[in-house]
């Protein structure tokens, strides 16, 4: 169970709740992945529950969340499953959320974002060079998910992990974000997070306060109007602010979790911050200082029945 806000998603129905579900496998090879113990897994030797799309839409319902959240591994390796439960959960009014490498090819594509309401894209790099390098994969693919996505009215929004000397330069971070004005448009919440040394990549330092600084400034001066802070606590760019005057207009706290998700023993998601209260203070998707519209899905955040 967590808050939309740890995957993190800001502009979408703020505060509600979801059911984080994973499995095993991943269509990407990442040499930082934080969750290798799922995702480099066939899953033999991992405890799992069987579910089957009902149960889990009846779950969400006990549970009293306003929708479901693909997550932990790569759901598009498990995407006729997630199909078959969105289209379930959709009926029931839930939303259905995609955490994902956005790496998927045209067929499966848009069927899967058809049933899809709202979606983080780890953006992993900027160059095919460090997509090829550092995940096996490509990168023209996962930007043609985002603006498709985009096209098909999906709530996207955009995370890009800040990794010391691999795709953290201020031209590569420059011409990202100048694809996001350009591609995505400029309202397109972007997450600068920070890198914690591990797995493959234990011999690199954590990434500096500094240079999520950096990225952000430069977000801002190609037009970013929402870029935020990631993987920290406690840091005021994971507010929202208004583009126009400055005035607080969403109030974030974040924590850290202390009650890790595990996998035999080992910690999943375990850089991801989660979210105590959210304090939300636009009027009637303004800002109630200036008047400025405020891009932000707040929608009917279904009650519980008990
Ligand atoms: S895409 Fe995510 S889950 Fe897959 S290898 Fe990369 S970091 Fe790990």
């Amino acid at each position: 169970m967590d808050p939309i806000e740890k995957k993190p998603i800001f502009h979408y129905r703020p505060g509600a709740r979801l059911l984080s579900l994973g499995t095993f496998g991943c269509n990407m090879d990442c040499l930082n992945c934080q969750n290798y113990n799922l995702a480099r897994s066939k899953g033999e030797d991992l405890p799992c529950n069987d579910m089957r799309p009902e149960e889990v839409v009846q779950l969400a319902v006990e549970k009293c969340v306003q929708g479901i959240g693909w997550t932990f591994n790569e759901p598009i390796v498990w995407a006729e499953f997630i199909l078959d439960t969105a289209k379930e959960a959709n009926r029931k009014g839930l939303f259905s959320l995609l955490n994902t490498n956005g790496f998927i090819g045209d067929g499966a594509r848009e069927e899967l974002l058809r049933c899809t309401q709202v979606m983080n894209v780890d953006v992993k790099g900027f160059t095919e060079e460090f997509y090829k390098k550092n995940c096996n994969a490509r990168l023209e693919p996962v930007l043609e998910t985002c603006t498709v996505a985009k096209t098909l009215g999906v709530h996207v929004e955009l995370t890009y992990l800040l990794i010391p000397g691999l795709n953290d330069s201020r031209e590569v971070v420059r011409r990202f974000c100048e694809w996001v004005v350009d591609e995505m448009t400029a309202d397109t919440p972007v997450h600068f997070f920070r890198f914690r040394p591990f797995y493959k990549l234990a011999n690199l330092p954590a990434q500096t306060i500094e240079k999520l600084k950096e990225a952000y400034d430069i977000a801002k001066s190609v037009g970013v109007r929402f870029p935020y802070y990631a993987g920290v606590v406690g840091e005021d760019r994971q507010n929202t602010y208004c583009p126009k005057c400055g005035e607080l207009l969403i109030k974030r706290a974040s924590q850290e979790v202390t009650d890790k998700v595990c996998v035999k023993k080992t910690e999943v998601s375990r850089f991801c911050p989660t979210f105590s209260d959210v304090e939300i203070m636009l009027r009637d998707n303004a800002c109630a200082r200036c008047g400025e519209h405020i891009p932000v899905v707040s929608g009917q955040i279904r009650k519980c029945a008990r």
